[in-house]
């Protein structure tokens, strides 16, 4: 496809994207190749949790890239000793390992967890997963994932995942078996379009876990780093799983994942798990200055606060254009316009002028927003003019 001055013939094509280039990124801004400004609600699928080139990632790259950029995983190197210190702290898990994306963590959650089964219990090697869940896009996570349309794709699978139902407690204990080792779970299913596991059920799954003796594994990777309102999701139930990924907003935008577990769950030995690029010191150390923001108590209440004008601007939206309601935890939410109409919103939204407004539509009726945690009180408003206009637009046209 020919854009402006740019041909795009050479990428593969994996995915259907509008005909613009994006060229640069300030805050909650974008801007296009033709100098179109865009108010992002995207922000990279809930990565860029400080917004677009931040100050504190801008510096801290800078620095790290002159100093060291990579002395090899066979190495211990400063930053990402500095990353697992602080990752253990704030979760009470107390073994880390550093990755690169949010499926390569959860591929390693499931290597673990089938080493954990093989050494403890007794060879047992199944995860129990859900229905409509989304944990990456490698085989094993592909094949852990209960995304519609996937269980046909690139056979065959890796096995060992059996599905149970969100929010169902009997589907989970009808899915254990003998040879069951963990259970893996979204705190929120955000792919799926922002359905959270309830409390209670969480609490539920892990006295579950405690009682069979399975692993609770929480992949964290969308709900991690503040976007809920609290650091970790899992901390809003008052658990603690037993292996948690991490991703997206840890890297504030760079490629930095994590598996995290308990001292007795880690039990990976020397040769068993590692990666080229696992805890680069240029990664890991933005990750540590993504976590020295986020983890400030202010910065937690300043979500919830705007969680709170969100969410109000959301409300006042849908009864205005007669929607179903939004929903959501933190600043991860979601609009439900009660009819299949998201794409042709988010078109609508996208293509206003002079200044366009990018949102995400997991799923036919719905729109996502996943603003920066420190989006500024007057870009939520901002925004709610501009979804209202390409409402109007959407849905009367
Ligand atoms: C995005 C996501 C992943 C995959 O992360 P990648 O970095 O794209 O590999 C896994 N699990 C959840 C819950 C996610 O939202």
């Amino acid at each position: 496809m020919r854009i402006g001055p740019f041909e795009t013939d050479a990428l593969m094509e994996v995915a259907a994207r509008p005909p613009l280039v994006f060229v640069e990124g300030s805050g909650s801004w974008l801007v296009d190749h033709r100098g179109k400004r865009y108010l992002d609600f995207v922000q990279g699928w809930a990565v860029n949790c400080l917004g677009h080139c931040p100050p504190e990632i801008v510096q801290t790259i800078g620095a790290q890239a002159s100093r060291l950029v990579n002395p090899s995983a066979a190495y211990y190197n400063d930053a990402s000793i500095g990353l697992a210190q602080r990752l253990a702290r704030l979760s009470g898990l107390e073994r880390v390992f550093p990755a690169n994306s949010g499926a390569e963590a959860n591929e390693g959650a499931i290597k673990l967890a089938r080493k954990w089964g093989a050494r403890d219990k007794r060879g047992a090697w199944q995860i129990v997963t859900f229905a409509d869940s989304f944990h990456g896009r490698t085989l094993a996570t592909m094949s852990a994932s209960g995304k519609a349309g996937w269980d046909s794709l690139f056979e065959p699978k890796v096995s060992g995942f059996p599905k149970a139902v969100l929010n169902d407690l009997e589907s989970v204990r009808r899915a254990i078996g003998a040879e069951t080792v963990a259970i893996m779970v979204e705190p929120i299913q955000g792919e799926a379009g922002v359905v959270a596991a309830e409390d209670g059920f969480l609490r539920d799954l892990r006295d579950l876990c405690d009682e069979r003796e399975l692993l609770l594994i929480l992949d964290e990777v969308q709900t991690g780093i503040g976007r809920t309102g609290r650091m970790f999701a899992f901390e809003h139930a008052g658990i603690r799983p037993d292996i948690m990924t991490l991703g997206k907003g840890i890297g504030g935008g760079v490629p930095l994942s994590a598996l995290l577990a308990s001292e007795r769950v880690s039990c990976f030995e020397h040769g068993d798990q590692g990666g080229t690029y696992c805890g680069n010191p240029l990664m890991a150390a933005v990750g540590c200055a993504v976590l020295d923001r986020v983890s400030q108590p202010q910065f937690l209440d300043g979500v919830r606060l705007r969680e709170e004008h969100l969410s109000r601007k959301l409300q006042e939206l849908s009864q205005r254009h007669r929607l179903a309601g939004e929903r959501g935890r933190g600043l991860l939410r979601a609009v439900d316009l009660s009819r299949p109409l998201a794409a042709q919103v988010v078109d609508a939204a996208r293509e206003l002028v002079p200044e366009g407004l990018l949102l995400n539509a997991p799923r036919p009726h719905l729109l996502r927003l996943m603003p920066a945690l420190n989006v500024e009180f007057e870009a939520i408003h901002r925004m709610g003019e501009l979804l209202d206009r390409a409402l109007t637009a959407a849905l009367t046209s």
